[in-house]
């Protein structure tokens, strides 16, 4: 069966549509310093994640080269923010949606993925999970998405600057796709620093790709938890690093270098304690109402390391930290970090505990 050229560009314009320009959050600086700190919220999208970009683009991807078409049962292998996206962007175009989940994977996570009228099936061993999802698909007639392979190749960074074609038409509260180009737009100038964690390594292969193509100055840091291989894979150049370990911070860390990961459009990877990831995030909570997940967390405390660079060479200006979802943080103590933060606000001198 044929599926007809119409579907297949409404099903694109609709992917490409539900994308949202989410806004950007003032994290409070002492006024003085002349640095702003904002957190760009993709928890404002509408599937509830950073995700939602690279899944949106590999439907798209998908759909144009003919991969999935009008029936196609979709496939993915993870119980994370991806499977929601996934899920998400399935319903929206009417097709099936599978994810193959780790058997240990928690109630409340496979119903995230159920509430987008995705279905959830649990395999054993968690390691064996993507080649499960391959068999699955192909047995089935279904397309296997393997998020990590496509976040290597289906982001849209060559993005219009922002979205000044849609201003004034009423639909400008839409994204331009590039989450890059939508913060130099929402603030009107190019940023000191953008702050992204790394797990596909989509958002900051994005990101940092804009940058360089549209020649800002603005520099892409990206935020590393323990166990990662992308702080020690970018410091050495090994494009092989593999660590072999979880991280425990969800959507960021990953045991070994993945495809999408553009070490050389980084311009820096900070390596951030998980218990700096959970004070930080006690210190959002607390002095900015703001509830947000783990991969937060890094990305703050990186800034804040940051902007104590700034204060001590004397330079001002904005930094941007990517709010990966409003989910959870490890069960750890990070009260040292979140009263670092406190005296760092107080001193302008952050010092490591
Ligand atoms: C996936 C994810 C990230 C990292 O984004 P990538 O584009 O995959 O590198 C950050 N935060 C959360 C919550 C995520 O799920």
């Amino acid at each position: 069966m044929g599926t007809s050229r119409r579907w297949v560009t409404e099903a694109i314009a609709r992917v490409e549509r539900d994308v949202a320009a989410t806004p950007l959050r003032e994290v409070g600086l002492p006024r003085e310093w002349g640095i702003r700190l904002h957190l760009k919220d993709e928890s404002a999208q509408p599937s509830g994640s950073v995700k939602h970009r690279l899944l949106s683009a590999a439907y798209a991807d998908a759909l144009a080269t003919g991969r999935i078409t009008e029936g196609t049962t979709v496939v993915m292998a993870t119980a994370g923010p991806a499977a929601v996206a996934g899920a998400y962007f399935a319903r929206s175009i009417g097709v099936e949606f599978v994810a193959v989940v780790p058997g240990s994977t928690k109630a409340e996570k496979a119903a995230a993925i159920e509430a987008m009228d995705g279905r959830c099936r649990p395999h054993h061993p968690p390691a064996a999970i993507y080649q499960e999802a391959r068999r699955l698909a192909a047995d089935s007639g279904g397309f296997y998405l393997d998020h990590f392979a496509a976040a290597a190749h289906v982001m849209d960074w060559r993005a219009r600057d922002a979205f000044p074609e849609r201003r004034g038409t009423g639909t400008d509260d839409r994204g331009s796709g590039n989450i890059g180009a939508e913060v130099v737009a929402q603030l009107g100038r190019a940023p000191e620093w953008i702050v992204a964690g790394a797990g596909t390594g989509a958002t900051s292969g994005a990101i940092g790709r804009f940058l360089r193509y549209r020649g800002y100055e603005t520099r892409l840091a990206v935020a590393d938890p323990e166990n990662s291989a992308y702080f020690p894979g970018w410091a050495s150049g090994a494009p092989d690093y593999g660590t072999g370990m979880p991280s425990r911070i969800e959507g960021i860390g990953r045991p070994r270098m993945e495809p999408g990961f553009l070490a050389s459009a980084i311009d820096l990877v900070v390596p951030v304690p998980d218990a700096a990831a959970v004070g930080a995030l006690a210190h959002l909570r607390s002095f900015a109402g703001i509830r947000a997940g783990g991969s937060t967390g890094t990305c703050l405390w990186a800034a804040w390391r940051l902007i104590d660079r700034m204060l001590a060479e004397g330079r001002q200006g904005d930094v941007v930290a990517v709010m990966g979802d409003a989910g959870a943080a490890p069960d750890l103590d990070g009260t040292a970090y979140a009263e670092a933060v406190a005296r760092f606000l107080a001193t302008g001198r952050l010092d490591v505990p």
